[in-house]
């Protein structure tokens, strides 16, 4: 049996073919350019496996409901060219298999639900939140994704603004200063005119970020009391995330219990960016067993 894994984001695609044990057996990645050629590459990458079932966890907003005439396409995503795309119905086209359809953050989450269970960890509700280009979140609940009228949109909350930070705007298109205006990676160059990566670990917009990132969590925590949240991306690192866990352990004040916070706030348990493609092979695969 052979599985297929789009993971689709907003820079660059990864495609796998992936076992029945959900191990690699191929993978590809390139840059997200047009959809036509993109989507192009994705076909002509899977024409050369005999895949029983496909999962895409796409980077969105997407448009998730069945019953909708516009399942299977990105929506309003501000990524120019991509908006109003049918990302299912030009696969389908060319692979008469069954394909699931989630975020990519639904996808990562539910990756790391199944990291857990296969471990001796057996966490069955979590959040994972991806910090990169931009922000989102995704959770998993009792072992099943969640949302009706579509699916969660974590990166896109309001949070209280910090004391030294007023004079910044916020750089979402629809909302300025939501949480992905405020901490995506593209707010260090509107903040301090460089790049994230020449920010120095010590400068005072991490603590301001970490502030922003901790309120979103003591939101997840209180709304959803999931077993952990992860946190990936590319702005996501080690000193970051310890930075998270101090203002989260603040605003939480021991209101309510919560793991060993090196536990409950962690970075991914699947290395080398591999949450979403593990999320995806077992999605997949739940397509055959239904
Ligand atoms: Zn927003």
């Amino acid at each position: 049996m052979l599985l297929g894994s789009i993971e689709a984001g907003g820079t660059k695609f990864v495609c796998a073919v992936g076992n029945e044990n959900y191990q690699v057996q191929d993978q590809v990645q390139f840059p997200t350019t047009t959809p036509e050629e993109t989507l192009k590459k994705t076909v002509e990458y899977f024409k050369e496996f005999n895949i029983d079932s496909l999962s895409i966890a796409s980077f969105g907003p997407i448009e998730i409901r069945k019953s909708s005439p516009n399942y299977g396409y990105i929506t309003t995503t501000p990524k120019p060219g991509w908006k109003n795309t049918d990302f299912v119905g030009y696969l389908k086209q060319f692979f008469k298999i069954p394909v699931f359809w989630t975020t990519d953050v639904n996808g990562s989450a539910y990756g790391e639900y199944v990291m857990s269970t296969l471990s001796n960890e057996k966490i069955n509700s979590l959040t994972y939140y991806t910090i990169g280009t931009g922000v989102g979140g995704g959770s998993i609940i009792n072992g099943h994704l969640i949302g009706e009228i579509g699916h969660p949109e974590m990166g896109h909350v309001l949070v209280k603004r910090h004391p030294d930070d007023l004079k910044f705007d916020g750089i979402c298109p629809y909302h300025h200063d939501c949480l992905e205006g405020l901490v995506a990676g593209p707010t260090f160059e509107a903040r301090l005119g460089v790049k994230g990566s020449q920010v120095s670990p010590t400068n005072h917009v991490w603590d301001i970020m970490a502030y922003y990132v901790a309120q979103a969590m003591l939101q997840t925590t209180l709304t959803l009391r999931p077993g952990k949240i992860i946190l990936g991306g590319g702005v996501t690192n080690e000193i970051f995330v310890k930075k998270i866990r101090e203002e989260f352990k603040r605003l939480l004040n021991d209101y309510v219990q919560v793991p060993d916070l090196e536990r409950y706030i962690v970075m991914p348990s699947v290395k080398n960016n591999g949450s979403a493609t593990l999320g995806n092979f077992a999605l997949a695969d739940k397509l055959l067993k239904i």
